[in-house]
């Protein structure tokens, strides 16, 4: 199953996946697969091939559209069962990788999972975003930050722009939305120091819809009342 995946990042992302990075994709879809079964509800896809395109290559479209120097800080918000971040690990394992998720059940896979594909330098925070991005060592603290279906973007750009540093970047995995909704975001931006730098269209294998990744400059410093409390930004979204 790995092959596929591997002909699909060279051809569309460049990407070489390496024999070992292959296997641990295989892992990794199989762990989700037992999980799923039995603990934690991480995915409504199942079938290995959907995972494979509209997890692991979806999440790798990232790397196709970012320039991410080596050891750069990386934080996925609301990382559910793993997805952009761990992909991402696996793939680029210099990376200093946060895994941001609210869920205690999501934890405890991606520490087992962590665990059994000896993935290095990952920290992983249960916390909601509205936390981490007023916890002083989080905060402002990441080249970049990445989410994939987590909220709406003037949401969520309350959760993800307080813990980029100024110079960051934030990237929204959007789907077909994706230019309504950044339009939609225009005042959070101004308020908490974004800046819209480029969208970049993602045409995924036999998937019908074009995927969005919303790539958000940290221009500014955030003002430090955002993010609000817990629930307030999603009960009156900036
Ligand atoms: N990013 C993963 C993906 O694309 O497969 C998971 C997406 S899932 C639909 C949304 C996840 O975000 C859930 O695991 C949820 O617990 C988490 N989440 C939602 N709001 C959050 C918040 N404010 N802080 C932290 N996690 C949050």
């Amino acid at each position: 199953m790995s092959e596929r995946l591997a002909a699909h990042a060279q051809r569309l992302f460049g990407l070489t996946l390496s024999a070992a990075q292959q296997a641990q994709f295989a892992r990794y879809a199989a762990e989700l697969e037992a999980w799923n079964k039995s603990r934690a509800n991480l995915t409504a896809i199942t079938d290995v091939e959907a995972v494979e395109i509209r997890h692991f290559l979806d999440s790798l479209s990232l790397l196709s559209a970012l320039d991410i120097p080596l050891g750069a800080r990386l934080i996925d918000v609301g990382t559910g069962g793993g997805f952009p971040g761990v992909p991402l690990k696996i793939v680029r394992p210099d990376l200093r990788l946060t895994l941001l998720e609210a869920t205690g059940k999501k934890i405890a896979f991606l520490q087992h999972l962590a665990g059994v594909l000896a993935l290095a330098d990952v920290q992983l925070l249960n916390a909601r975003a509205e936390e981490a991005g007023q916890m002083p060592d989080q905060r402002e603290r990441y080249d970049f930050v990445v989410a994939r279906a987590v909220a709406h973007m003037p949401v969520l750009m309350e959760y993800l722009l307080p813990l980029a540093r100024v110079g960051g970047l934030c990237v929204a995995m959007k789907g077909e939305s994706a230019a309504r909704e950044t339009a939609e975001a225009a005042n959070a931006l101004r308020i908490l120091g974004g800046q819209v730098a480029r969208i970049v269209p993602i045409q995924l294998p036999a998937v019908a819809e074009l995927h969005h990744l919303v790539l958000i400059q940290k221009v500014a410093p955030t003002p430090r009342a955002y993010p609000r409390k817990p629930g307030a930004p999603a009960k009156k979204p900036l």
